[in-house]
């Protein structure tokens, strides 16, 4: 039973603070291997199989060039064996996902069914966004993903019949207003429109109660714009995944603190 692994992380400080480093060594470990994840999926390459290799150079990585934040700074940032610059990303993106999964941790307080949903959903919503932002296109194997977390989760939530009830309404609505959106603006503007995010916040609001799925939806908004604009300045497809994605991960994380009381 998921619901027995809930422990209050405060009861005693020492080992509060260690499962907040645990966690936050966990969060760049799954960084790692979500982007490389994203990375082949988005070539089309066996995302399960495989070994990781210098983009320049095509050299195969060592287990001691795969270490998450600490193989870059070891390395300055370079390839061992072509001395090619790695960029930045990948460790931007680890030190992100540790931080989000400690942040995770430290404001929910205690280990149980929620805390692992949300962390589950913080590593898939992190390779489908990177997979949005290179190709376009919202991979279906990663929303599939999210249905089974849901699926395996759902029974273990504090009050789940509010939770599910109440989750399925946000997620139809919002979802079919969307779609609907879509095929009109698709129709009205003659150019083909993705459905994925449209199944992106289907599959997302089913993780949040309705001023959850508020939230979510508002933050999404305000960010996809700001998305929209820097994808329109580089003159690039634009990508909604990211914004989808920090709006839903913000309400999941602040809509239930006491700053914003459940209704
Ligand atoms: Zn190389």
């Amino acid at each position: 039973m998921i619901e027995n692994l809930s422990y209050p992380l405060f009861a005693i400080p020492f080992i509060g603070v260690y499962l907040i480093v645990l966690a936050f060594l966990f969060g760049a470990v799954f960084a790692s291997f979500i982007t490389c994840t994203a990375w082949r999926v988005v070539r089309h390459e066996n995302w399960m199989m495989g070994h990781s290799h210098c983009d320049t150079c095509g050299h195969e990585l060592s287990t001691a060039d795969l270490f998450p934040v600490i193989s870059y700074i070891a390395l300055k940032g370079k390839c061992r064996y072509c001395g090619s610059k790695v960029p930045p990303r990948d460790l931007i993106f680890e030190i992100l996902l540790g931080l989000l999964f400690a942040g995770t941790l430290a404001l929910h307080g205690a280990v149980d069914a929620v805390v692992i949903a949300t962390l589950t959903l913080e590593v898939l919503l992190l390779g489908l966004s990177l997979a949005d932002w290179d190709s376009g296109v919202i991979p279906d194997g990663f929303l599939g993903a999210i249905l089974v977390v849901w699926i395996i989760t759902v029974g273990f939530m504090p009050d789940m019949r509010r939770y599910a009830v109440e989750g399925l309404i946000a997620s139809v609505s919002a979802g079919l207003l969307m779609i609907i959106a879509t095929a009109i603006i698709s129709r009205i503007t003659g150019s083909k429109l993705s459905y994925g995010p449209s199944k992106l916040v289907m599959c997302l609001l089913l993780f949040l109660h309705i001023r959850g799925a508020c939230m979510a939806l508002g933050i999404a908004i305000v960010t996809g714009i700001i998305f929209a604009l820097v994808c329109k300045a580089k003159n690039r497809k634009i990508s909604l995944a990211p914004a989808i994605s920090i709006g839903c991960i913000a309400a999941l994380l602040l809509a239930d603190v006491p700053l914003f009381p459940v209704g």
